[in-house]
């Protein structure tokens, strides 16, 4: 069977992995019968290819070909899912990776550095208050207060409640902190999940850097008033006031490179056919390549902001929510990556990653890197997520050069 085909089926059997009560797409949350029969067929899978297997206390599973050197590289991607999402985030990165390997072994070569193969678990971060379970555990750690105070959404039972249900050990999480440092390098395949490859003609890129964030809560306070007996002059309505700042970000957003700015949420008040809205809260985020960039970006937008306010009668105030910094991929990893898609005759583009991914957690720690493969209309997080098998095994061709390269 060839390496397109392969791939293919394998992530076709691992969809198979969802929670049934769940009609569309692939539903594998962390510590649920799914996420565990995955665990379970993954185990087989790396087991069937030679590699040593290991399960961490996190639900990581990892698939291990010793190498000739102490040196020991790291290829992987996530195994969980969203609600009704698809058959390829995540999982495409370990099978790329998987197959990469097993066209190694098969062709009687032996990679002069140790290989392992992670399935990180529970990177989305939808079961939990936090993502990147396994990839936080290695690199900063999970430590016992947070085993404690990360809580399951839906019903508040602590971490350590639900990964001691599900027949695990919690207490053995802690002490994995710090142990990605035993890795020289970490490359993730992910599908793009946009539709930026697709526009370009490409069918894989390198990515740059992860992109950082910064979120806000911004408020915009009128005069609620009656909407029949205040003529149009005399109002001061914060919905009319936060509408124009809204139209105004997206235009100075559309005039940036590697730039995103969105505002996902808002609510009127006090909400009614017949009042003018007196108080609009809405969500503000800001999303770049570059830490410094989204700053500068945020506090211009944020004076404008205040003016346009003041110039509507209206008042604004802000507050930050959180921030997570931009995280650069290894300058000498994409240069291997860049080398390796060349000699394959491969056409690879360069881009910035708009979404979180474990490559992020782990940049920070060892050398990483990530290589995006193309997204079929650029739809992700939803049954009709698709990535073209030709694509996806050049991205697996990619991972084999880099698993073979002599440093
Ligand atoms: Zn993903």
């Amino acid at each position: 069977m060839d390496l397109t085909t392969r791939i293919q089926n394998v992530l076709y059997d691992l969809a198979q992995f969802t929670d049934h009560t769940s009609e569309e797409g692939v539903t594998r949350l962390p510590f649920t019968c799914a996420s565990a029969q995955a665990q379970e067929f993954l185990v087989d899978y790396f087991k069937g290819i030679g590699l040593e297997t290991l399960i961490d206390p996190t639900g990581a599973v990892y698939g291990h070909l010793p190498g000739v050197t102490g040196e020991e590289r790291l290829y992987g991607s996530h195994y969980d899912s969203v609600r009704h999402g698809g058959a390829y985030d995540g999982t495409a990165g370990i099978v790329c990776a998987a197959e990469a390997l097993r066209e190694i072994i098969n062709e009687g070569l032996r990679p002069e550095c140790g290989i392992s193969i992670a399935a990180w678990n529970d990177e989305e971060g939808i079961r939990f208050s936090r993502g990147f379970l396994s990839s936080r555990a290695v690199c900063e750690g999970i430590s016992e207060k947070d085993l404690r105070s990360i809580r399951e959404l839906a019903t508040g039972e602590t971490l350590e409640e639900v990964i001691r249900g599900s027949g695990g050990s919690p207490e053995e999480i802690p002490a994995l902190a710090g142990t990605i440092r035993g890795y020289s390098s970490y490359t993730e395949a992910h599908i793009e999940q946009g539709p930026v490859l697709e526009e370009l003609g490409l069918p894989v890129a390198v990515v740059t850097s992860v992109a950082g964030f910064r979120r806000y809560m911004c408020h915009v306070r009128g005069e609620a008033n009656h909407a029949g007996s205040t003529p149009m002059r005399s109002r001061k309505d914060a919905f009319v006031s936060a509408s124009r700042m809204i139209q105004y970000l997206y235009e100075q957003a559309c005039g940036e490179e590697e730039l995103t700015a969105t505002v996902g949420s808002a609510s009127v008040s006090p909400g009614a056919v017949n009042i003018i809205p007196g108080a609009v809260d809405f969500s503000l985020e800001i999303r770049s390549s570059r830490d410094e960039k989204t700053e500068v970006f945020a506090e211009r937008i944020l004076k404008d902001f205040d003016q346009m306010a003041r110039d509507a009668g209206t008042s604004f105030a802000w507050e930050k929510l959180t921030e997570t910094a931009a995280v650069a991929m290894d300058e000498g990893e994409i240069h291997i990556l860049r080398e390796a898609a060349e000699r394959l005759r491969i056409p690879c583009g360069a881009m910035m990653s708009g979404a979180g991914h474990d490559a992020q957690i782990i940049g920070r720690w060892i050398p990483a890197s990530m290589v995006f493969i193309r997204s079929i209309g650029g739809i992700s997080h939803q049954p009709a997520e698709r990535s073209e098998p030709a694509d996806l095994a050049l991205a697996s061709l990619i991972l084999r050069e880099h698993m073979l390269h002599r440093r």
